[in-house]
């Protein structure tokens, strides 16, 4: 574990630990400075969702001294955040109608909410870790919390575990190694190990949406789990 940030790891995309470097960074107050002597350029930013905000206040804090954020939406700044009160009576429910689930492994998140005291539910909402409404081809599925998922997907559960655990051998004889091996490589250092076990996802969906991918995966003719999604 990264005595550090205990959830920071490198990212499979980039191999880099984002979350112990802002830790690290924390202390001396920004991420970066301008060169000394350097005058300090006017920076535009495209954008005022989290990004260009976030962009934004690094920036200041780096020693830029003039930054505009241009924002396409003329009433609010927040871009895919947006939480939404229905009713001025009951101020306590809020749809979140954008981003709203943030795994831990979103340290650079949680770098900012920390930094600037805002709360998060401390349990994220997964289904079946919280009481669960699935709605399925007309018909819902009530899934109580802790409890096995409604039967009829109980399949797909097997097998997306079964996947995370074990990977599968798509049926061209590409092997995909698991995420938890993945994650594992990760956590421990073993950045090429994890590099050469994404590659072999990129290269076997680089061209696929999600959905056909996991089609691909568990209409195989040794799917996860034994047939999960058959
Ligand atoms: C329904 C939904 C659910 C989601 N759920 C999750 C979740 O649970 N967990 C999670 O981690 N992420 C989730 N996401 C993704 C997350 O919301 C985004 O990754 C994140 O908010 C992106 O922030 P951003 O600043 O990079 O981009 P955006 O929030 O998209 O901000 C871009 C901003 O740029 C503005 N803009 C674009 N073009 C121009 C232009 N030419 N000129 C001026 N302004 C422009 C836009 O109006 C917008 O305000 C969800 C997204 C959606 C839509």
């Amino acid at each position: 574990m990264n005595p550090i940030h205990p959830h920071a790891f490198p990212y499979i995309d980039t191999l880099f630990d984002y979350g112990s470097f802002l830790a690290r960074v924390a202390e001396k107050g920004s991420i970066g400075h301008l060169p000394a002597g350097e005058t300090a350029p006017s920076v535009a930013i495209i954008g005022a969702g989290l990004s260009g905000l976030i962009a934004a206040r690094e920036l200041l804090r780096a020693g830029v001294t003039q930054v505009t954020i241009y924002e396409a939406e003329p009433q609010r700044h927040g871009g895919r955040l947006l939480s939404q009160r229905f009713d001025e009576a009951l101020p306590e429910y809020i749809a979140e109608m954008g981003a709203m689930r943030f795994p831990p492994t979103e340290v650079g998140l949680f770098h900012y909410l920390a930094y600037y005291g805002i709360d998060t539910a401390s349990v994220f909402p997964d289904p079946g870790v919280v009481d669960t409404e699935i709605h399925y081809q007309g018909e819902a599925y009530r899934w109580q919390a802790g409890m096995p998922p409604p039967a009829l997907f109980r399949r797909v559960d097997r097998g997306w575990k079964a996947f995370l655990q074990q990977g599968v051998t798509l049926d061209d004889g590409t092997r995909l190694p698991s995420a938890a091996s993945l994650t594992r490589a990760l956590r421990e250092g073993r950045l090429a190990d994890a590099k050469e076990g994404w590659q072999c996802y990129l290269d076997a969906f680089g061209d696929s949406c999600f959905y056909s991918s996991l089609v691909r995966i568990f209409t195989c003719q040794q799917p996860p789990a034994g047939g999960a999604l058959a």
